[in-house]
């Protein structure tokens, strides 16, 4: 199996991604996107917001600045309780995060847990530092923002967002007066998050800077069950892991549908309704169902405002591993803008001619770079017959459409030929002209990369018009005219 070291290698040495700074030593926890990363990456974001703002009319997008007044963070609750809880080696100094020690440990989740129930559970367990056998000093709360100080000459103290959702409650009113929507209704962000994370590791999937996906979605307080679109999705079916499975100490998911997730009460009608939404968005971008799992957060991981929280995990080969969370916030988030900025952050409601405070029922949050780790782990095979990699992205994501080949590289007919159809489809897709090396060597280099079809121009192209169109999954080739090339790839794309 590939681990996540292999994985590392494989993005760095194909383009996908480099380890920040390298040239100065790096940075822990700060990656850069390659020329094939940079086009997975937005592959991945594109397809998001197709999905979840362009085909729908009940969202909005937003786009909002990473450094802002730092009473959001106050009246958010993250200056507070945006907390981690960090363990020393009294001897070599090694930090680490306790939960991680924890969970690689004793392999339990420790989500939530305390300083004191760490230092407990370190001293039962006998557990030493794993570089120097040292023993621990007293676990203690690490805040996980990063401080900034803003102007030139006694700057205010402020914070990197560790998060986007906030610049969403803090626009609500903009939003609602410009934008028409009504309930329900929800506002989508996508951007970057930083987290002065203890331990980064496991390369995109703990990183200190990332990117993420988020919306709000906002009902009526008292329609959390009348979820118009429901219907779509009740009879889904999804593997789950519920609180109850946890603390049974059961490991392997079940199938459950999407109904029953309500039934169970493990979600209301709209928070299930939004989950179900993002497990398909993987689904059918490629992802097998069998690498996928709802797991339930436990009572003791929830928040004191949340009213459930469910994650989508994962099978990475470090474990289940979460990729994207939904929280039922409840008002807690709009109260507490309230609260801090005396403005109202409320809406008309024409039902009940009443002001209402929206309730959160869904916060659909996904991680960007685990999510495009996700896809590489589910894509990546490997071919014994080729005798290379094969990554089989969903066509959509693949970051090179295709790649043009003359079949021979010393045949200047060939290769005019090959530029021209190039150049025509460069204007359709994002392309690749190779000339180089053996046409079965230049087959294996696109396998490597994605490239769902390479295009191959020979002798025959020059008197019938037309080319062989490779299929990376199959190897079937297809003869397709020269005029009809970008129709036809369009339509194998989707
Ligand atoms: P974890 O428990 O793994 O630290 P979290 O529960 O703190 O994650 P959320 O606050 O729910 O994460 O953030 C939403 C999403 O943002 C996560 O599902 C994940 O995809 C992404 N994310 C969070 N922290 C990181 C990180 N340090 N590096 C990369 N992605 C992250």
């Amino acid at each position: 199996m590939l681990s996540i070291q292999d994985m590392f290698v494989f993005c760095k040495k194909k383009g996908f991604v480099f380890p920040d700074s390298e040239i100065y030593g790096g940075l822990a926890g700060f990656w850069d996107y390659g020329p094939l990363g940079i086009e997975l990456k937005r592959n991945i974001i594109n397809e998001w917001w197709q999905r979840f703002v362009h085909e729908r009319e009940d969202i909005v997008g937003i786009d909002g600045a990473i450094i802002t007044n730092p009473k959001v963070w106050e009246a958010s609750g993250h200056v507070d309780h945006f907390l981690d809880v960090l363990v020393e080696c009294g001897k070599c100094n090694y930090r680490v995060k306790a939960e991680s020690l924890i969970e690689d440990f004793l392999g339990i989740r420790a989500e939530g847990l305390k300083p004191e129930d760490f230092d407990r559970l370190i001293k039962e367990n006998k557990i030493r530092c794993p570089k120097c056998k040292g023993e621990f000093k007293k676990a203690r709360f690490l805040q996980l923002m990063f401080e900034t100080s803003v102007g030139p000459v006694d700057g205010v103290k402020s914070y990197l967002r560790p998060e986007t959702a906030q610049l969403i409650f803090i626009n609500f009113r903009n939003v609602v007066e410009t934008s028409r929507v009504k309930l329900p209704f929800g506002i989508a962000q996508v951007g970057k998050a930083f987290r002065n994370e203890i331990s980064p590791r496991d390369f995109l999937f703990r990183a200190r800077e990332f990117e993420q996906m988020e919306i709000e979605y906002f009902v009526h307080p008292d329609r959390l069950d009348e979820c118009s679109y429901f219907d779509e999705v009740k009879d889904m079916e999804v593997n789950v892991l519920t609180a109850k499975m946890q603390e049974a100490g059961v490991k392997e998911a079940k199938k459950m549908r999407v109904a029953d997730l309500v039934t169970e009460r493990i979600a209301t009608k709209w928070h299930a309704y939004w989950i179900a939404l993002a497990y398909k968005w993987f689904v059918d971008l490629g992802i097998n169902p069998k690498n996928l799992r709802l797991r339930e957060h436990l009572h003791s991981e929830l928040a004191h405002y949340a009213g459930a929280c469910i994650d989508i995990e994962y099978r990475f080969p470090f474990g289940w591993k979460e990729i994207y969370g939904n929280a039922d916030r409840k008002q807690f988030d709009l109260q507490q803008h309230s609260n801090y900025s005396k403005k109202e952050l409320c809406l008309y409601d024409q039902a009940t001619k009443q002001k209402v405070v929206p309730y959160v029922a869904a916060e659909p949050s996904q991680g960007v770079d685990r999510t495009f780790l996700a896809f590489l782990f589910d894509a990546y095979s490997y071919d014994k017959k080729r005798g290379n990699v094969v990554l089989k992205l969903h066509p959509r994501l693949a970051p090179i459409k295709v790649a043009v080949f003359p079949l021979l590289s010393n045949k200047p007919e060939l290769i005019k030929k090959a530029r021209e159809v190039y150049t025509t489809l460069k204007s359709h897709f994002n392309c690749f002209y190779d000339q180089s090396g053996s046409i079965g060597r230049r087959y294996a280099r696109q396998d490597e990369i994605g490239t769902p079809f390479c295009v191959t121009i020979d002798f025959d192209s020059l008197k019938q018009n037309d080319v062989t169109v490779r299929d990376r999954d199959t190897t079937k080739q297809t003869r397709v005219k020269i005029d009809d090339l970008a129709g036809w790839i369009g339509k194998h794309l989707k």
